[in-house]
């Protein structure tokens, strides 16, 4: 691995968490050089990374068809190419990979580098197997939200190298319109932390306490199919196998029976804690914590805690 690129995100003008984590991941294996791909407005001074990076500032926005990443395959010939699961992200990866015929590998949990030799975890079947392949050939990678850096060194933090900017070709039919941020909630599929909430709560106004509990955790909420369904909550909150596939750190599912078409969507998360007033609950099964007893005086507890804190 001589020549790391991370496509990073960025979150109000600074790298976002993640990113930084990953830099700091990537630079303990000693790359030659690493290249920071910057999506978004981001003004950064340094990166956690033991040596200087050189940054390029991609626009925000559509990289819709293999023209408008033209520019990029140019700049990341030679490189080995990372970034942390989202929409975006992967968008971006997939259209390189395809772009530049090379192979790429999504999903990964854990990451080892040996001798030329990739050695990866990642999850299959919606998250019910984990299966350990090596490369040599990979040259893409998508990590898992919740990828496992507890390998990786604490650097501390560098200057950055050189930084320019690159922005779209202008040779694509596709183009922006609009572009509206999503404010004031966390999108479900790159969230870390998720508060799933179910039929067990029987009313629609009954969700003030989930959305208590996920504003204290800093948590995106979530919903089972006939939540949606029943209008009690939007559809893009529903996950399971018709639904948003999520990965978090933390999955708090509450109210919720675990039925297997649930499961498929959010087995891929790394700590599972389920509230449920049925001790046969079958999401007892998969759960890493289990709390038996009714939601409605669980939730506020637990929110009241968190709130001291
Ligand atoms: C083709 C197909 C695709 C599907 N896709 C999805 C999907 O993507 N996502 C999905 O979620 N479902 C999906 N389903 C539906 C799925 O089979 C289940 O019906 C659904 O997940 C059940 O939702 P629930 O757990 O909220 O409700 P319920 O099954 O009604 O469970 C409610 C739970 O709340 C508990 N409870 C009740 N009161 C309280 C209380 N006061 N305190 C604590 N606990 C309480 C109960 O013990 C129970 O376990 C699909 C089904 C089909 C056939």
């Amino acid at each position: 691995m001589n020549k790391v690129a991370i496509i990073a995100q960025t979150k109000e003008g600074q790298l976002s968490d993640t990113s930084k984590q990953l830099i700091s991941f990537l630079s303990s294996f000693k790359p030659e050089s690493i290249l920071i791909l910057a999506i978004g407005d981001v003004k950064f001074t340094s990166t956690a990374s033991s040596r200087p990076v050189d940054v390029i500032h991609l626009a925000e926005g559509l990289w819709s068809d293999s023209s408008t990443v033209q520019p990029l395959l140019s700049v990341l010939d030679g490189f080995h190419v990372f970034g942390i699961k989202s929409i975006q992200i992967d968008n971006l990866l997939s259209l390189l990979a395809a772009s530049a015929k090379k192979e790429m590998v999504s999903g990964i949990q854990q990451l080892q580098f040996s001798n030329g030799t990739f050695i990866i975890s990642k999850s299959i079947f919606s998250g019910k197997a984990s299966l350990s392949l090596t490369s040599q050939s990979a040259t893409y990678f998508s990590l898992n939200r919740n990828f496992d850096f507890s390998g990786s060194v604490e650097l501390s933090e560098q200057n950055v190298g050189t930084s320019t900017s690159l922005i779209q070709s202008t040779t694509s039919e596709a183009s922006i319109k609009t572009l509206k941020p999503i404010t004031g909630s966390i999108p479900l599929p790159e969230a870390t932390l998720v508060v799933g909430a179910g039929r067990g709560f029987k009313d629609p106004g009954n969700w003030t306490i989930v959305e208590d509990l996920a504003k204290a955790l800093g948590a995106a909420t979530a919903c089972s199919k006939p939540v949606s369904d029943l209008n009690w909550r939007p559809h893009h909150e529903h996950v399971g196998q018709t639904g948003v596939k999520i990965s978090p750190n933390l999955y708090i599912a509450c109210g919720i029976s675990g039925a297997i078409q649930h499961l498929a969507g959010v087995n891929g998360s790394r700590i599972v804690v389920v509230i449920n007033n049925d001790p046969e609950a079958p999401f007892f099964k998969h759960a890493d914590y289990g709390i038996v007893g009714d939601v409605n005086d669980i939730l506020p507890r637990l929110t009241k805690k968190l709130q001291s804190h």
